[in-house]
């Protein structure tokens, strides 16, 4: 696998910094969320996070219909009629960008910038005082962060030498030989787990999972590791798929087990992106389904938890 470091600058594509985190790790925390990733998991909340490189969204609500769009657009991609409004041909959509400039309404924008660890790192220690009083820090997520490991990995150090609390919130489907580069800087690891079948996991993911379960195993050896999985009815909900995700909990020795139920935040976006939503089926387990899939991982000895 070929995987892109960072951009010839040494900036990484990031493509949100949430500050006042707390669903990624202890405490209050600062998200860094990175684009590109090798997946494509149909049920994604982040489609934006996807593509490698930064991406036209267009919010239809926004247009006011000036047509300054349409007369900038240099591969004639945007048609503005009095019948069906702006439109725009994604398929001859170069995603130059120079349209977002020239929407002065906002129905424009890019998702993505370049930035260096300085830039990410100065965002990031804002709420420096927080985190000492919560026992947050800083968590790298995508996408796919290890898909740009090269830049992560000298956050994820800048971060260690600024003493903050570091979290890792990854797939883990890379090679052991960049996961390992990164694991001396990263306090917390949080392992997004699809379906234990390879063959599963491909129909829903475009890839096999054997390499990132044996990541599992190995970084598991050293690192502080909470399991996190999307919980998708009819999809990795059952009593056995559940089972063998306890059985790695604990062959793992995982702190803790995250189930994040199923939901259509990635429909709007998908819209903006001008795709269509891959998983139109999806759904959640029911709440009762819900809780007896909590009552079965806390029987099982584990810490679970729902939505977080
Ligand atoms: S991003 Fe696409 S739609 Fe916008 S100006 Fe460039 S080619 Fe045209
Ligand atoms: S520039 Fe903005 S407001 Fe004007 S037509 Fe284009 S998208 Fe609509």
């Amino acid at each position: 696998m070929n995987l892109p470091k960072s951009n010839d600058n040494g900036e990484g594509l990031v493509f949100n910094i949430q500050r006042f985190s707390i669903h990624d790790g202890p405490g209050i925390r600062t998200t860094v969320f990175m684009k590109g990733c090798p997946l494509n998991c149909h049920w994604c909340s982040n489609p934006e996070s996807q593509d490698f490189f930064p991406n036209l969204m267009v919010r239809d609500m926004n247009c006011r219909q000036c047509g300054a769009c349409e007369k900038i657009c240099p591969e004639g991609a945007i048609t503005l009629t009095r019948e069906a409004g702006r439109k725009i041909e994604r398929g001859k959509c170069s995603q130059c960008l120079v349209c977002i400039d020239a929407c002065i309404y906002n129905s424009l924008n890019v998702c993505g910038k370049y930035m260096t660890v300085g830039e990410v790192l100065d965002e990031v220690l804002k709420d420096r005082a927080f985190y000492r009083n919560s026992g947050g820090g800083m968590t790298i997520s995508g996408g796919e962060a290890l898909l740009q490991w090269e830049f992560v990995m000298r956050l994820l150090r800048a971060g260690k030498r600024q003493e903050l609390h570091t979290a890792l919130d990854t797939s883990g489907y890379a090679t052991w030989q960049t996961v390992e580069k990164l694991l001396p800087f990263v306090d917390l690891i949080l392992w997004d787990i699809k379906h234990l079948d390879s063959r599963e996991h491909k129909k829903m993911t475009g890839v096999g999972n054997h390499m990132i379960l044996e990541n599992i195993q190995k970084a598991s050896k050293t690192k502080t590791i909470w399991l996190r999985m999307p919980l998708i009815a009819g999809f990795n909900d059952s009593d056995t798929h559940l089972a063998k995700l306890i059985d790695l909990a604990k062959e793992a020795a995982v702190e803790k087990i995250s189930l994040l139920p199923y939901h259509e935040g990635g429909k709007s976006k998908c819209e903006q992106l001008g795709r269509t939503y891959p998983f139109p089926a999806g759904k959640a387990p029911n709440d009762e389904r819900i809780e007896s899939i909590k009552g079965m991982i806390e029987k099982a000895g584990m810490r679970v938890s729902i939505g977080v």
